[in-house]
């Protein structure tokens, strides 16, 4: 029996050949045959040339989600299997996974799983799930993870908005297994660190800046630090860890704040300071009281959702880098990290150039740099490229 399919306007071949997973509504011309939502259907020209096999959505944006250009490759179990095996071996084969360690197994488009993320926490699983046509596979992919992870226990996050999106209703819930106890944790390099899966944000941690904080922490010996955006303390605590003077975190959080608090003591750190307030404030307000660091550390969450709020949060970003700068004795470290993925490296390095012309410092960039590995970048695909993190010293 052959399956539906989607057949692309004239002249809108050219994103798919090219393997860019997402068809959007505007690019089809017609579909042949009834899919329902969810439904695998073929991907064709308007030459009717077979270009690639998705899952179709008439309530998304996004028609069709593409997952395999082989006309030969049948979406079915075999082949969802397939995919998550190779995401996961190839995780352990960096040696990502562990019985204490935290992860992320499957990256979305990144790994050829458009609307799918899996964070592995020490024997705990976080599934987030944004595409309607994977929500009605979970099950399926369920078993999967049961089988071969052998979790103690998985939950699924769910992303704000994507139920209008997609039309997907998935709740935040455990959905598998036991729930952790509080006192679960994962190592980071040489910390311990305690998190809240079921309720933390994203899915509990920031996994991606791993490599980061600890880039950033060779920075922080015998330093005065301020982690601004601080979670639960990730770069802090690395940070001390490698022996900063001492660590002012600011977070509006009190949740991660008291998290961050418990973390310090784990790890027999100490020289924290806490401050629940709106950061944009905290840094006014030091700027106004001549207060310097040797190490400032802004990590605030993405401030452009859409095309349109791109302008303003590059106003965002820049008050923030000036104040950050201000806060800078000569010499200091300043880190910024940008997980707003409609903005990209050079906006960020362009940003930094105008603070320097505007502040009269010279900054010089130390390391440009991006997600852990274990958060590619699909290179047809560049949306998945997001996080950046610049190391620069401020003279
Ligand atoms: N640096 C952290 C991750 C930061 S995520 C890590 O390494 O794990 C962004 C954090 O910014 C969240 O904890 C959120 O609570 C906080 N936040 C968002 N807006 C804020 C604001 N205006 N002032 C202070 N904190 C804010």
């Amino acid at each position: 029996m052959s399956l539906p399919c989607v057949i692309l306007k004239a002249k809108r071949a050219q994103p798919f050949y090219a393997r860019h997973p997402w068809v959007f509504a505007g690019a089809v011309d017609r579909i042949e045959g009834k899919p329902t939502d969810g439904d695998e259907v073929e991907l064709h020209s308007q030459a009717n040339h077979f270009i690639a096999r998705g899952l179709f959505n008439s309530q998304s944006k996004i028609r069709v989600r593409l997952y395999s250009w082989r006309e030969d490759q049948k979406l079915d179990e075999g082949f969802w299997y397939q995919k998550l095996e190779e995401a996961i071996s190839f995780r352990e084969s960096l040696g990502l996974r562990g019985p204490e360690l935290g992860c992320r197994l499957v990256f979305s488009e990144a790994d050829g799983l458009s609307g799918l993320s899996i964070d592995e926490y020490a024997g705990y699983l976080a599934v987030q799930i944004t595409a309607l046509g994977i929500g009605l596979r979970r099950q399926l992919l369920l078993e999967y993870l049961v089988k071969r992870l052998e979790p103690r226990g998985i939950y699924f996050r769910t992303e704000k908005g994507v139920g209008d999106l997609e039309g997907l209703q998935i709740q935040d819930e455990l959905v598998y297994g036991v729930a952790p106890s509080v006192d679960h944790f994962i190592r980071e390099g040489s910390l311990k660190l305690f998190l809240n899966l079921a309720e933390g944000q994203k899915t509990g941690y920031y996994l991606d800046q791993r490599d980061n904080r600890q880039a950033a922490a060779k920075y922080c010996r015998g330093k005065s630090v301020l982690d601004a955006f601080s979670y639960t303390g990730g770069f802090g605590l690395h940070a001390a860890a490698q022996g900063a003077r001492n660590v002012e975190c600011v977070d509006v959080s009190q949740a991660a704040l008291d998290l961050a608090k418990r973390n310090v003591e784990a790890n027999g750190l100490d020289h924290f300071t806490f401050v629940k307030q709106d950061v944009f404030r905290y840094l006014t307000e030091q700027v106004e009281k001549q207060r310097r660091f040797e190490v400032v550390m802004l990590d605030p969450p993405k401030f452009a959702r859409s095309r349109s709020a791109v302008a303003e949060a590059l106003k965002g970003y820049r008050r923030l880098y000036t104040m950050g700068v201000r806060l800078l004795e000569s010499g200091g470290i300043l880190v910024v990290s940008c997980c707003s993925g409609l903005i990209v490296l050079n906006d960020l390095i362009e940003l930094i150039a105008q603070v320097a012309a505007q502040e009269r410092r010279d900054i010089q960039i130390l390391e440009q740099r991006g997600a852990a590995p274990d958060h590619p970048t699909s290179a047809t695909c560049l949306e998945t490229t997001y996080l950046k993190c610049l190391i620069c010293r401020v003279k």
